[in-house]
């Protein structure tokens, strides 16, 4: 039996989250005597395909005739790969391209399905237990998946990968194309140049209390200074000062990242889900009484404006 692993890659470069994916697979793998195979799509190198070796993979399956993301043609070839490896366990990021796939895959092997796992599972037996996170990261809920195939989504920055192992053994895998319902005319990359902001590890974000677009620069200064992504409040995205893929919360990203900076934002519970996991929350804010210094590890009462520079230089004569 081998542990399947869908790892995406766009634009030709393994995702962050797919390592995280590979490691917790090898995890699961080596409490069930299994191994790991990878399934991915694309122009991906064959030496990155090797390395996902580094993070527990045995076997690395890849469709290079597939090049974009369509669900119809990579919900036919995860349940190809399937087949062809015996996997009984399958392994998605919960990102844009698992969200999609494993509820596909799930209904056409009628596999059990958890999604946003934040833990490796209990196992006992053939019978897993999964956890994960409710009520906006309130709560934690912990599903039993009884069915002989189970499918599993990681919720990403959930688990540090740790690299060592060998090389993976690369191989082509091009099973019949799906008759196809579905034709992808375009793809439209809206995330811009800067670093994708749910593989950001360090993110600096804004809400309303910067009280226009124009006074970004300070946000973004910031952000350039330290290397981080920016994200915003929903309003922000809602009023368009900012695009809606930097909007983070409840109803935006979920995000995880080491540092998450965040000034002239309330901190509404909608906001928080979104980024209460975050390893560090520093909050700038003018009001003492913002909700948000309740979850921050470090609060500045101060005024964006006056704060946001006054970091940027400071982070910038370190770096010197
Ligand atoms: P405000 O609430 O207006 O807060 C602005 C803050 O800036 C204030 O705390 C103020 O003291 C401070 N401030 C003002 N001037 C300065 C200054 N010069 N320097 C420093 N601080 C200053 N929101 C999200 O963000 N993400 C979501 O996913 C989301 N989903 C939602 C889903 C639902 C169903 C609902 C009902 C709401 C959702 N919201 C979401 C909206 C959420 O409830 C809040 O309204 C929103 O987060 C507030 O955005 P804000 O903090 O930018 O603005």
């Amino acid at each position: 039996m081998s542990i399947l692993v869908f790892a995406d890659a766009p634009k030709g470069k393994i995702a962050k989250a797919a390592y995280e994916a590979v490691y917790y697979g090898k995890q699961i793998a080596d409490k069930s005597s299994s191994t790991v195979t990878v399934l991915t799509y694309g122009d991906v190198s064959d030496s990155d395909l090797a390395a996902l070796g580094n993070y527990g993979a045995t076997k690395v399956l890849v469709n290079k005739n597939i090049k974009e993301d369509n669900d119809e043609q990579l919900t036919a070839m995860g349940a190809a790969a399937v087949e062809k490896e015996g996997a009984k366990v399958i392994i998605f990021s919960f990102d844009p391209l698992g969200k999609s796939l494993a509820p596909r895959l799930s209904a056409r092997l009628q596999a059990g399905l958890v999604t946003g796992a934040t833990e490796l599972p209990e196992m006992d037996g053939d019978n897993f237990t999964v956890t994960k996170s409710v009520f906006s990261g309130k709560a934690f809920s912990k599903n039993a998946i009884k069915t002989e195939i189970k499918i599993i989504s990681l919720m990403p920055n959930s688990i540090k990968p740790v690299k060592g192992g060998e090389t993976a053994q690369v191989e082509s895998f091009t099973p019949d194309a799906a008759e196809g319902k579905i034709k992808v005319k375009e793809m439209k990359m809206d995330s811009g140049d800067g670093i994708p902001l749910p593989e950001a590890d360090l993110v600096v974000s804004a809400g309303r209390g910067l009280k226009g677009p124009e006074n970004w620069g300070i946000v973004e200064d910031l952000a350039k200074a330290l290397g981080a992504a920016t994200a915003c409040s929903r309003p922000v995205a809602d009023m368009d000062w900012r695009p809606h893929h930097e909007h983070v919360g409840q109803t935006g990203i979920a995000i995880r990242p080491n540092l998450y900076i965040a000034a002239g934002i309330s901190g509404a519970i909608q906001h928080l889900a979104g980024v209460n996991n975050s390893q560090t929350i520093v909050v700038i804010n003018t009001d003492p009484e913002a909700p948000f210094f309740k979850a921050a590890d470090y609060g500045v009462v101060g005024d964006a404006f006056e704060v946001l520079p006054r970091l940027t230089a400071a982070v910038k004569k370190f770096k010197a």
